[in-house]
């Protein structure tokens, strides 16, 4: 059941289960020293873990969807803490910061990184495994309340969050139709730029739309009025909309 990960950015072991599926949670380790990773492969692949090898920054953001992301501050490429940014904008992923720099180490800043935890060289494996394990309970027990900050828009006053599917306005809440909510938030995926007709109707409505349009000039409508600012929503003739809300 074990295939051989006898180099870098090699799969690891697979556990699969009765139907072939891997049931490994799998760690995606980025360290650039091969003397730490080694060890750190091994010992994780005993405790069951499956582990993804990859040495630079740009590896482990071009890597596929891992578990887990063990990651090194101090890589060749990219600065970790600027890989962890750009993991966290994209994915909940729970990441555990490995790093020589122990002093340096500024708990609000890792934090802001989106780092979930961390430990410093060196390390035992018995402790880092241990603190996968609760990363992994506090994630789990977070569940979807666990916040991802990619959910959330802010133009000006106006915040949209696609996690909660709410909306606010200069801090209140608007009572917005599931239509006009998706209307909002593909609207504001993109502020400024024209959204055509076609293009709206196939993302909110239904992907083999075909016909009149006319619900959505209903909806956009009645957005404008929830808004309160119909200036926002732009019509572009014969081609569609656009969000600007310009304070
Ligand atoms: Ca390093």
């Amino acid at each position: 059941m074990a295939s051989s990960g006898d180099g870098r950015n090699k799969n690891a072991t697979d556990e699969l289960d009765d139907r072939g599926r891997n049931t490994a949670v799998r760690i995606l380790l980025v360290e650039d020293d091969e003397s730490i990773a080694e060890p750190m492969i091994a010992g994780l692949r005993r405790e069951g873990f499956a582990v993804d090898w990859v040495a630079t920054g740009q590896d482990a953001l071009d890597a596929e969807r891992a578990d887990f992301v063990l990651l090194d501050l101090g890589l060749p490429d990219l600065d970790g803490a600027e890989v962890a940014r750009r993991l966290r904008a994209r994915t909940t992923v729970p990441i555990i910061v490995v790093t020589a720099r122990g002093e340096e180490l500024d708990r609000v800043l890792l934090l802001e990184m989106g780092a979930d935890d961390y430990v410093v060289k060196p390390f035992g494996l018995r402790e880092l495994v241990a603190r996968i394990r609760a990363v992994q309970r506090r994630v789990t027990a977070a569940g979807d309340d666990r916040s991802d900050p990619a959910s959330t828009v802010v133009i000006g006053p106006l915040e949209v969050d696609t996690r909660t599917r709410r909306v606010h306005l200069g801090g209140d809440e608007l009572d917005l139709t599931p239509k006009e909510f998706d209307l909002l938030a593909l609207l504001a995926g993109d502020p400024g730029a024209v959204f055509s007709r076609e293009r709206i109707m196939e993302a909110v409505w239904d992907e083999h739309w075909w016909g009149s349009t006319k619900t959505l000039d209903v909806h956009i409508a009645g957005l404008r009025k929830k808004l309160g600012r119909p200036d926002w929503i732009t019509n572009i003739r014969g081609v569609g909309f656009r969000l600007d809300p310009t304070p």
